[in-house]
């Protein structure tokens, strides 16, 4: 079958590799839609650290089950749509020990650490799958890195009496702008230019553009001189790390979901 594969700096290619089967406690999916995010643009371009090529990327995967392998539950049968987790857990880590698999520190993403799935099949543990037959498998496609997003909403416990400043309206910022207005919070999203466009159509109250407004002064006009009560950094660059500090109440919360690629 074929995959893409990232064969070198800057370079890819469409592959022939061999046709998996699930062995025990594995399903065997038909891959629909495949996200790509910056992440898969930094491994291409060489940017990635974690990365090592060649590999084939894809770790945001809309699948359809095509059949599974002895000792997967009867729920799994060929047909079914999902939504599939891409990280791994040692369960041994401190992180795995304290529950928060999520930050496992010897995860292997798929498309990083190891193969994803921009491939014409993949197999899978069919405890990565999360079932769901509502959403058409471009949606499910997006549920991991929105997910990002709200996750992040999470980890800034927001509440509908929040003000959130959301930095960078990405596919990131945007879950977290969605996340932040399920709760009930008011959102200022910032980006430049018509970035903020889709912030606003998914309900962010107000829009910064950094390109032609000064950020803390509008930030402390929308918030009376206080700041906001959280800052989630959706951008990656020492400059808005600092930002997201500079634009926080006092005992505000700031969530960090980029990651700097140069000292902070
Ligand atoms: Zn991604
Ligand atoms: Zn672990």
């Amino acid at each position: 079958m074929q995959a893409l594969l990232i064969d070198g700096l800057a370079s890819c290619r469409m592959a022939e590799i061999p046709d998996p089967s699930p062995g025990p406690g594995e399903v065997l999916v038909d891959i629909r839609h495949v996200g790509l995010c910056g992440s898969d643009l930094a491994t291409f371009t060489g940017l990635n650290p974690l990365v090592s090529l060649p590999r084939i990327p894809g770790h945001e995967l809309g699948v359809v089950i095509l059949s599974a392998g002895p000792d997967v539950p009867a729920a799994y049968v060929p047909g079914k749509r999902a939504v599939v987790m891409p990280y791994t857990a040692c369960s041994t880590c401190s992180s795995c020990r304290a529950g928060r698999i999520n930050a496992c520190r010897y995860n292997r993403t798929l498309g990083v650490q190891q193969d994803g799935g921009l491939s014409e099949r993949f197999v899978l543990p069919y405890g990565k799958l999360i079932l769901n037959d509502r959403l058409a498998p471009r949606h499910l496609a997006l549920v991991e890195p929105l997910s990002v997003g709200f996750h992040a909403v999470d980890r800034g416990r927001i509440t509908s009496t929040d003000t959130v400043v959301v930095l960078g309206c990405g596919m990131i910022g945007t879950g977290a702008v969605i996340g932040a207005v399920a709760r009930g919070a008011r959102v200022i999203a910032v980006d430049f230019g018509d970035k903020t466009a889709i912030a606003r159509s998914y309900g962010a109250a107000q829009t910064i553009d950094p390109g032609t407004e000064d950020v803390a002064a509008r930030v402390n006009d929308l918030t009376e001189g206080h700041g906001a009560d959280v800052v989630i950094e959706a951008v990656g660059l020492p400059a808005t790390f600092t930002q997201a500090i500079d634009l926080v109440c006092f005992s505000g919360r700031v969530v960090y979901i980029g990651y700097s690629k140069a000292p902070v």
